[in-house]
């Protein structure tokens, strides 16, 4: 079988190869697994410049992945539009701290968080690949918040597509739920469960696998199990170590593992990274499974960094799969008994090879909280509490002599009610938020049960 990065394999190891659009489309693969390219590309005509040009980069890093299976030119109009959304010239500009540490902005795009990088690469792809084959396609996300914003901000309008978002009724923040259900667009549905993210994950599931749903076109998803979301995260690893000019140690703050997975994607690729953290809230299931190898299924809890609020990380699997040698049995037996059983021991090879692609880290509320203070007060920086997360792992680490990224993954002012508990003085609202003003919200609020999702989606 040829081995290359726009063919597809399954993570289980039970489904034929797919080319882009067709893992673009489908989301998740047949056989429950996660699509991975069959080869990693390489990285190689990006020269070591200060001013690296995002658009440049964007192209050479998803050119290899799409390969021929979009009309041609769809990667460049896709990354145009992206750049055009964003309102600063180099995208995700990279900001010193102090010496050796640095802060990676992703959050200066249309929702003012680091989910519109991709998104809108997504949006934009996957509305060509459907022009292109003539059909329709209705999309189904669970959101912590940030995802479905960045979604709706992406999909609402197209033609081809209907998005049908559900997230936890009472647990985003005003903010994230406005940027939901104040787009006016006919082809959206939100609807707030209630639940936590993991119910609306698991039910999410269960509506992609239904057959019934099939009949209305395809199917799919735009969680972070989406190749597409991979690979459009992939870019701004390259572009901060080009404007650092140096391999850097990337700490990321971790809920679904799909941005940490994207930084372990770019090394794979040939990118120099002096190493990868993944910091955790206290819901740390990930932080366990790593460092003790029990991965072990608990309800979430709330936190202050609530797109964080995670239990059972869908991306790490892809994890698994890369950490075992790309073994789809031993990954689809790990992954089958977690889902029956709740709790699995991962064998200590792979324990040791997890480690050797990641550190991981949690950090609880009261230090989440302190460290907004200590970046207020040692840099006059206001940051949000999933950048603090971030921000304390990298500040304790021993930093080596490489310098250390924080990945900056939302605006303050998108969590400003927590910020303000903290600070005492509230965040200067980012100007897409300031636009959001009174307008009227359009949402469902159901039950948490298959049932009551299969209706409201059904007469939709
Ligand atoms: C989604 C999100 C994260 C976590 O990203 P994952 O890819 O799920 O690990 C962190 N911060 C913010 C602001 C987010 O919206």
């Amino acid at each position: 079988m040829t081995q290359s990065p726009d063919q597809y394999l399954s993570t289980r190891g039970h489904a034929a190869n797919e080319t882009f659009a067709d893992a673009l489309l489908r989301g998740i693969a047949p056989d429950g697994g996660l699509y991975m390219p069959t080869a990693w590309p390489t990285l190689s005509s990006l020269k070591q410049t200060k001013d690296a040009d995002y658009s440049v980069i964007a192209r050479e890093v998803l050119t290899p992945f799409v390969g021929d299976s979009l009309p041609e030119g769809a990667v460049e109009r896709a990354v145009a539009h992206l750049v055009k959304g964003f309102d600063h010239p180099l995208v995700t500009p990279l900001v010193e701290l102090e010496s050796g540490l640095f802060v990676l902005e992703l959050f200066r795009g249309p929702t003012a968080a680091f989910k519109d990088l991709a998104m809108q690469l997504v949006a934009s792809l996957s509305d060509e690949a459907l022009e292109a084959s003539g059909e329709t396609l209705t999309l189904l996300t669970a959101t912590s918040g940030d995802t479905g914003a960045a979604a709706v901000r992406a999909f609402a309008g197209k033609k081809r597509i209907k998005l049908i978002v559900l997230h936890p009724l009472d647990r985003v923040s005003p903010i994230q739920r406005k940027q939901m259900t104040t787009v006016e667009a006919d082809n959206v549905l939100n609807l707030a469960v209630r639940g936590d993210f993991d119910d609306c994950q698991r039910l999410v599931k269960q509506l992609l696998a239904d057959e019934t749903l099939r009949e209305r076109g395809r199917l799919s998803s735009v969680n972070s199990i989406n190749w597409g979301r991979l690979a459009g995260q992939i870019p701004y690893y390259v572009s901060a170590t080009l404007q650092l000019g140096q391999a850097a140690h990337f700490v990321v703050p971790t809920g679904n593992f799909g941005d940490a997975f994207a930084g372990i994607a770019a090394r794979k690729m040939g990118l120099p990274v002096a190493g990868m953290t993944a910091a955790v809230n206290q819901n740390d299931a990930l932080a366990r499974a790593i460092n003790e190898g029990v991965y072990d299924r608990r309800p979430a809890v709330e936190s202050a960094s609530v797109s964080m609020d995670v239990q059972a990380p869908s991306n790490f699997e892809r994890l698994v799969f890369e950490a075992s040698g790309r073994d789809a049995a031993q990954t689809r037996k790990l992954f089958e008994d977690f889902a029956a059983n709740g709790t699995v021991t991962l064998p200590d090879d792979l324990c040791q090879a997890l480690t050797a692609e990641t550190r991981a880290v949690s950090v609880d509320e009261a230090t989440t909280a302190a460290e907004i203070g200590h970046a207020y007060q040692a840099w006059g920086r206001v940051v949000c509490p999933h950048t603090a997360v971030a921000l304390h792992a990298a500040r304790k680490m021993d930093r080596n002599g490489a310098p250390v990224v924080a990945l900056s993954t939302a605006h303050p002012s998108k969590f400003g009610g927590y910020v303000e508990s903290v600070l005492g003085i509230a965040p200067e609202p980012a100007p897409v938020i300031a636009a959001l003003g009174d307008k009227p919200e359009r949402l469902s609020v159901i039950d948490s049960d298959y049932a009551s999702a299969r209706d409201a989606v059904g007469s939709f």
